[in-house]
């Protein structure tokens, strides 16, 4: 067998697999391509600075040793940072660029007069004729960095956090975008951020908002007239948080005009933190420029807490209330809701409510009324194992089969159905269905989602495959 890029990583990615963890392996290294092979230097494409940066912490070493056993003491590692392309530029990739000039954006791209030193600001937060130019911040300060709780399901995105923090625009972590499903701390750790920031930066101008109310913003400064003073005020911004940005979805003139705040902002160094409910790959009606710039910093992912996690944000809730309670009941309530810490806090509260209220102890017969009362009105999630279950059991194969490389007809099938209704059915996004079905990535996916569509609309025997299991999966 010849030697190629690809062999040669292959290799090293199997003996780094069998020394790190596998959630790190699957974290860091998947996500890399082998990119180019000349003499002993190997070129692998990363997706983002950052990620150079923490392979370079934290995996140097590592990746040394592996590489080392493959093309011996003389062998070189070429890091390539994949960089969205953004003009049309045809050129797929970029060697590292300097952070100084990233932006790509020049300033004649921007319709609107950069160095407007005209001092005169409208604020969209104040009303007309109260001249008002200190901006408001808009942060919660409940929401702090204290009490958001560490574990597993967070640490990426909290310590990203704290590090936009500690140095607002001076990190490569701009943008950084924290996304995860609902209820799972994106609000609360934006805010915590902001005000840390304030904390430590007093003379900084934080701007936290919702990407609902911006729209609303923008929409107004259009109908008044004064789309520029609109961008002007958001110009001035040193660290602009613009919460659940999903909402500007097919809005594109929204879109269109937070682009050129986004350029401004980040062409001078400020900070830009956004969160969503979708990874970036998940997000639709996007437009793909912006997309693009949303790659550029950190995208950190809040998952469902572990139960660890679950029991110690309930009783340091309890404890800011103090509220006593059996550490029974705790337990019971944390691993009875899984997937929303919202809900796990609204339980406790009802729990407390109703024990107060109705003058009742609170015992585990009542944290079961209540929990209960909560896991049947919100609609249950499908886990992905679930649906690989119901699916296999289908089609009479077991899992590993269903997760197999082959590319026989009907296994390939039940593959793709099971991505299909992973997607339906879960929050999942792309990438992570295709690492659980199969460690396949969100290109073979998203693929799948289209295979079964156009299938289920030409083939009737796949029609009813698409029916019946869509009738075993309902819940
Ligand atoms: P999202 O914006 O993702 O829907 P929120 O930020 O509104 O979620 O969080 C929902 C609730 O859960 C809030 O009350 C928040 O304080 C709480 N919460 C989320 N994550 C944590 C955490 N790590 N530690 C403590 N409380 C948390
Ligand atoms: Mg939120």
């Amino acid at each position: 067998m010849s030697v190629t890029a690809q062999s040669v990583w292959n290799n090293c990615l199997e003996f780094i697999k069998d020394n790190i963890q596998p959630q790190a392996y699957k974290t860091w290294f998947e996500p890399i391509k082998a990119v180019k092979l000349t003499d002993k230097s190997l070129s692998i494409q990363v997706p983002s600075k950052f990620f150079y940066e923490w392979l370079e912490e934290h995996y140097v070493k590592i990746l040394k040793v592996a590489l080392t056993k493959e093309l011996g003491e003389t062998a070189k590692l070429v890091y390539i940072i994949k960089m969205e392309n953004t003009y049309g530029n045809k050129q797929p990739f970029t060697e590292r660029i300097p952070s100084s000039n990233r932006s790509a954006v020049k300033a004649q791209d921007v319709d609107i007069p950069l160095n407007n030193k005209n001092p005169e600001l409208r604020n969209p937060f104040i009303i007309p004729g109260i001249r008002n130019v200190k901006i408001e911040s808009q942060l919660n300060p409940n929401y702090s960095f204290e009490n958001f709780l560490e574990g597993d399901s967070n640490r990426l995105a909290r310590s990203a956090g704290l590090a936009v923090a500690s140095k607002p625009g001076g990190t490569s972590f701009n943008p950084l975008l924290i996304f995860g499903g609902v209820g799972l701390g994106k609000t609360h750790l934006a805010h915590a951020i902001g005000v840390d920031i304030k904390d430590k930066y007093p003379e900084k101008t934080v701007l936290y908002i919702s990407a609902e109310k911006f729209t609303q913003q923008y929409i107004d400064s259009v109908k008044k007239n004064n789309r520029n003073d609109f961008i002007h005020f958001y110009q001035i911004i040193d660290v602009l948080i613009i919460d659940d940005v999903q909402f500007l979805s097919g809005k594109s003139g929204t879109q269109d005009v937070f682009f050129h705040i986004f350029n401004h902002l980040h062409q001078n160094g400020k900070q830009v933190i956004l969160t969503s409910d979708k990874a970036p790959v998940d997000m639709q009606d996007i437009e793909q420029r912006l997309l693009s710039r949303f790659k550029w910093g950190l995208s950190a992912e809040l998952q469902s807490p572990d139960f660890e996690t679950r029991v110690s944000i309930l009783k340091n809730k309890l404890y800011r209330d103090g509220v006593e309670m059996p550490e029974e009941i705790i337990e019971y309530v944390a691993k009875n809701i899984k997937s929303n810490i919202r809900e796990l806090e609204g339980a406790i509260i009802s729990l407390i409510a109703q024990s107060s209220f109705n003058k009742k102890e609170i015992t585990i017969d009542l944290a079961k009324q209540v929990v209960e009362k909560f896991v049947k009105n919100t609609k249950r999630e499908v886990s992905i194992d679930y649906i690989q279950k119901v699916v296999s059991d289908y089609f009479q194969m077991d899992i590993d089969t269903l997760q197999s490389k082959t590319r026989k007809r009907h296994i390939v099938q039940a593959r793709q159905l099971a991505m299909f209704f992973a997607k339906k059915l879960t929050k999942a996004s792309l990438a992570s269905i295709g690492s659980q079905i199969g460690k396949r990535d969100h290109a073979t996916v998203l693929h799948a989602c289209k295979t079964v569509d156009n299938l289920t609309s030409t083939d009737k025997q796949f029609r009813k495959y698409v029916e019946d299991l869509s009738k075993k999966l309902s819940v």
